[in-house]
């Protein structure tokens, strides 16, 4: 057996109590899983600081003085003991919750400590809690250079497992190592990349020996880490375009041909024929395209998605168009019914709130192959629903949609249809390569003409008489407002609570419009009705959750204030803002948030304010937020968590593990050579039993 699969009861002074709370509360149950708990931090442990230089900068210090007495203070659970220590520049106290018993027999006072903690300022006084306490010993025998900090949960620390007692059960896991442990990576990847071996860089990520040694050492666990990701969408990649084999759309007929002459009310943008060209070149080739659409909002996704349904009539094929919400899809709908009045195209549309008469009437229709372009919610991938022939879906707005997912589209017929997922949420390039690593990316970077970029503007709550005035201008001069409440998910209640009051003091507000409300409560019908009459103007101010967040367009609405706007990320608000600035009129959009705010929240409002361009946002909010945060990372199909990489800060070493994938895969693509026998096997553990990506193939 692998020394790496021990298991880490096994490891002395570990044991079955508390194996299993690092298992239960971090997932480490091998010694291997062990050496991977990476530290976090590290703390140069050779500077000893006086009493008197302690100030709130510092995060961590060491100090070298003597206790001069112990005292207790309460009784039962609130009981604390405190020591009082000095070193003749000033008193700290030393302060213990927990194990109190034990600290009491274990230091004396008037012997020379040298001391460890993170001082923290308490009724005036400087206090480090639970400090590590050691001996003082003369300079050859201190522990030298770097120390590594470990994150621990609060029970971890109830059960004394700090981040010490961590450092000592890592040393004490390393003692058990007999021999250096096998290359994780093959050699033609160690000796390309210049990496540090194995089993060095785990020693001096955990005891690195310089400084020089730790930053070695990362970089080769960064890499193998970001590598791995990499290679596993390299090979996907690779696999499916041997094994699939795509619809021929060879042809450009009638039915484009007449849209194109008679029915596109303006002209395409260069990035939108562009679009269009290469995703005719997918189509023509005999592969099956995945293709990934980016493109702010308004860049006129749509139109490119229903040209590309028109081609694939024109070849024999279905479409589809699967959209986040009901009130998304019901607006494609009518978008595509009103641009193809006239034509022999026919669209339906299929949403979890059809009724059951219709849909066993549009199912027939669809095997019949009468329904040329579907339209719906997730309800439309549903088993129940079969094509005669499905050639192309497109996917709208759906972060969430990783390779799974669109897996399950490709037994919708006899050979995958192609697929083309839009999103305006611009991924930054790091993260789209390791979310959607195995699709081509297409971008729509450019408007149409004549729009205006939206202004924006932030607002402190309190002053509101003057955006009450401006909206009053904007409504005076025929346009329209959406105001938007936060959804805060601890209580749904709590949030149409808001909402509802909301709603109440904007009409008293404005006595002399019509205000409307829209929440995701209610029903798809009466969400319909709210939205319709929003369309026809029949209503000037609609205030709403995030429900109107995707995609929804009324080129009239030109304000958009947005509530509380600091409970929202960034690419949220982007996602807001790009409901309005539809039209040829200037837009705004206000971010009302109270006076008192944090450092980060105040720079993602300097953020909105000072730029409309989607891809800084993305980028700004991935620096921010880190992409854990980021909706999809999760359940996109990514296998892996990262425990030492960050697509942010180290996207170089992602560009070239890419490189080296790429050109791996290239050159071995089934992994078969016998030195690559390695990345297989990783492969396979990385994964576990999460996703099989032999199996979707
Ligand atoms: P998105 O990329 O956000 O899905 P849409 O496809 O909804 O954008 O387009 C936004 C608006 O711009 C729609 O009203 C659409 O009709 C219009 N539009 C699309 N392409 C053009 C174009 N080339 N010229 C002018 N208007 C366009
Ligand atoms: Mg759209």
């Amino acid at each position: 057996m692998n020394i790496l699969q021990t298991d880490i009861q096994f490891i002395p002074g570990v044991g079955p109590r508390k194996a299993e709370i690092l298992n239960k509360e971090i997932d480490v149950f091998t010694l291997g899983d062990l050496l991977r708990w990476y530290p976090y931090r590290y703390i140069d442990r050779t500077r000893i600081y006086y009493v008197h230089e302690i100030d709130s900068g510092q995060a961590y210090i060491q100090l070298k003085g003597r206790i001069t007495a112990f005292e207790t203070f309460g009784e039962g659970r609130r009981r604390r003991l405190v020591a009082h220590f000095t070193d003749g520049t000033g008193f700290v106290d030393l302060v213990w919750f927990q194990g109190i018993r034990f600290v009491e027999s274990k230091y004396k006072t008037n012997q020379e400590y040298i001391v460890f903690g993170k001082p923290t300022l308490f009724n005036g006084k400087w206090n480090i809690a639970h400090p590590d306490i050691d001996p003082f010993m003369n300079e050859s025998d201190r522990p030298e250079g770097l120390m590594a900090m470990y994150i621990t949960t609060e029970k971890m620390k109830n059960h004394f497992l700090n981040s010490r007692a961590m450092q000592k059960i890592i040393a004490s896991a390393f003692s058990l190592i007999k021999e250096r442990l096998p290359e994780s990576l093959s050699p033609d990847v160690v000796q390309e990349a210049g990496l540090m071996p194995f089993h060095d860089a785990l020693e001096n990520i955990h005891f690195p020996k310089t400084p020089q040694l730790l930053r070695d050492a990362e970089y080769r666990l960064k890499f193998e880490e970001l590598f791995y990701i990499q290679l596993n969408i390299v090979r996907y990649a690779a696999e499916r375009k041997e094994k699939l084999e795509g619809f021929i759309f060879g042809k450009v007929g009638e039915t484009l041909n007449s849209f194109f002459r008679e029915h596109l009310p303006f002209e395409l943008t260069d990035a939108q024929k562009r679009v269009i060209r290469e995703i005719r070149r997918d189509t023509a080739t005999g592969r099956q395209m995945n293709r990934l659409l980016q493109g702010d909002v308004g860049s006129g996704k749509t139109l490119v998605a229903l040209m590309c349904m028109l081609i694939a009539r024109d070849n024999g094929f279905q479409s589809a168009l699967m959209a986040p919400t009901e009130i998304l899809a019901s607006q494609h709908c009518e978008t595509f019914s009103r641009m193809l009045k006239g034509m022999p195209v026919r669209v339906e549309l299929l949403t979890g709130s059809t009724r059951k008469k219709e849909r066993e009437r549009l199912h027939a229709a669809l095997l019949a192959g009468e329904i040329d372009i579907l339209i719906g919610t997730h309800a439309l991938i549903e088993d129940v629903v079969r094509f005669q022939n499905l050639g192309f879906v497109v996917i709208d707005e759906q972060h969430r949609f990783g390779v799974v997912q669109r897996a399950r589209l490709w037994g919708k017929n006899r050979q995958p249809p192609h697929v083309l997922v839009m999103t305006a949420t611009p991924i930054p390039r790091t993260l789209a390569m390791t979310v959607y690593g195995d699709l081509d990316v297409s971008v729509i970077d450019e408007l149409p003409p004549g729009r205006k970029p939206v202004e924006t503007l932030h607002r402190y709550d309190r002053k509101r008489g003057a955006l009450y005035q401006f909206i009053r201008e904007q409504i005076g001069q025929g346009r329209q407002v959406y105001i938007v409440y936060p959804l805060i998910e601890e209580s749904e209640t709590l949030d149409l609570k808001n909402l509802e009051e909301g709603y109440l003091h904007i009409r008293e507000t404005f006595p002399e419009f019509s205000v409307c409300k829209m929440h995701g409560r209610m029903k798809a019908a009466e969400k319909e009705e709210v939205m319709r009459r929003f369309v026809a103007n029949e209503a000037q101010i609609m205030v709403s959750t995030t429900v109107i967040e995707v995609g929804v367009n009324v080129p009239n609405a030109s304000v958009m204030v947005i509530e509380s706007a600091q409970r929202f990320g960034l690419s949220q608000l982007h996602q807001l803002r790009g409901r309005v600035g539809r039209g040829a009129d200037q837009s705004y959009c206000v971010l009302i948030t109270p006076y008192e705010l944090s450092a980060d929240t105040r720079k993602r409002m300097e953020i909105m304010t000072e730029s409309n361009d989607g891809f800084v946002i993305a980028e700004a909010d991935l620096k921010l937020r880190g992409p854990g945060d980021l909706e999809g990372t999760q359940q996109s199909g990514v296998p892996f968590n990262l425990h030492i990489a960050d697509l942010v800060r180290d996207n170089a070493i992602l560009y070239r593990a890419r490189e080296i994938a790429e050109a791996l895969i290239g050159e071995d693509p089934h992994l078969a050579q016998p030195h690559h026998r390695v990345l297989r096997q990783q492969i396979s553990r990385l994964s576990g039993n999460r996703y099989d990506w032999g199996r979707i193939s």
